[in-house]
């Protein structure tokens, strides 16, 4: 016996309802490159209500073994626990160049995975950056619609994908560890100016000592940058994952984010942006792909590579005539 392929229609019932598998399922098909999975995809989104007004988007960034996923578990144990739903989604553009991904092959977040309120996607294996990041957006979005009202978007942070995640999140949180010696060294100032919050983690046992010093050292590196438009002075907390404390600091430290940013208006016109942000960017990916998936452009753009190398024709001439065709065409 078969098993049927659920419609568009389907799916979109099944997240509707809050149904996992539907919304896994509909997940799946926004990371497709098949363009049939691609247009069942868009028929979900498309027809998906969700104003986000209702959730809470936290980017989650650090390097590798700082300690993420066991923060990410604790954290979003205790959200679910305050009856919040979590959606974990992660960014990891180095995935579709070591396969193995530094993400991929750890069990990961073992007991939240398991939570009836929580959602973990692993990385979808991306192309470029760009592609995860939209794969990412239209993830979040669907993940709103089943009901997730807390958004954590992790990303390892090793690349620029930290730019990326920090545009489609509300609060961004850097976890640090202590290190020995100069505890400003190797951070990249960019990041450091972006986050809303900097968790010092590992501060447990022998560290503990460090991570109280590196928590003044931190605050007072954070002084030095300008004023975030959205009101908010960003905060330097230490906690141990591992053994849960400090946890709930950092919690209320983001609601206490939330409830200014949510009184002064800074959210809503953040998401104002980037529902803006997000319309011209799909806009912009399915001309692309509307554009080059086109046969009469794929034949004519082949022709023209190979004569613009020969120097037949200009390459702006041969952009004009293949622009030509396409408007004719649509
Ligand atoms: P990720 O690569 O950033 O996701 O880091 P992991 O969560 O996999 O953690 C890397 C290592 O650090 C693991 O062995 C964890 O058990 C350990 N670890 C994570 N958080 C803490 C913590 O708060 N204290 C201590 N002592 N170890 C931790």
């Amino acid at each position: 016996q078969r098993k049927q392929v659920p419609t568009a229609e389907e799916l979109l019932q099944g997240i509707i309802r809050g149904d996992k598998t539907a919304l896994a399922r509909a997940l799946t098909l926004v990371e497709s490159t098949k363009k049939q999975h691609q247009k069942k995809a868009n028929y979900i989104l498309d027809n998906s209500l969700n104003s986000g007004k209702e959730s809470i988007r936290i980017g989650i960034t650090g390097v590798p073994g700082v300690g993420k996923s066991t923060f990410i578990e604790t954290f979003g144990k205790l959200l679910t626990s305050l009856g919040k739903k979590v959606a974990v989604l992660t960014i990891d553009p180095t995935s579709s160049l070591s396969k193995g991904s530094i993400l991929g092959d750890k069990t990961r977040m073992e007991e939240l995975v398991r939570d009836p309120n929580a959602f973990i996607r692993p990385s979808p294996s991306g192309t470029s950056l760009g592609g995860v990041a939209r794969k990412t957006r239209e993830s979040i979005f669907l993940c709103e619609a089943a009901g997730y009202n807390c958004i954590l978007v992790e990303t390892v942070g090793v690349g620029q994908s930290e730019t990326a995640v920090h545009s489609m999140v509300d609060f961004f949180l850097l976890l640090k560890l202590a290190g020995a010696g100069d505890e400003l060294q190797g951070i990249k100032r960019g990041i450091m100016e972006m986050a809303d919050g900097i968790a010092i983690n590992k501060a447990d046992g022998e560290n503990l000592k460090r991570a109280k010093r590196a928590q003044t050292e931190f605050n007072r590196a954070l002084h030095l940058f300008p004023p975030k438009p959205s009101g908010w002075i960003p905060k330097v907390l230490t906690c141990s994952s591992l053994e849960n404390t400090g946890i709930q600091e950092i919690w209320e430290m983001i609601d206490s984010f939330f409830t200014l940013v949510r009184e002064d208006g800074f959210l809503e016109k953040t998401r104002q942006e980037q529902n803006k942000k997000w319309l011209l960017n799909t806009l912009e990916d399915r001309l692309l792909t509307d554009f080059y998936e086109n046969p009469g452009i794929k034949k004519e753009l082949d022709r023209l590579l190979i004569e613009v190398a020969e120097n037949k024709i200009s390459p702006f001439k041969a952009a004009d005539q293949l622009l030509e065709r396409y408007q004719k065409k649509v």
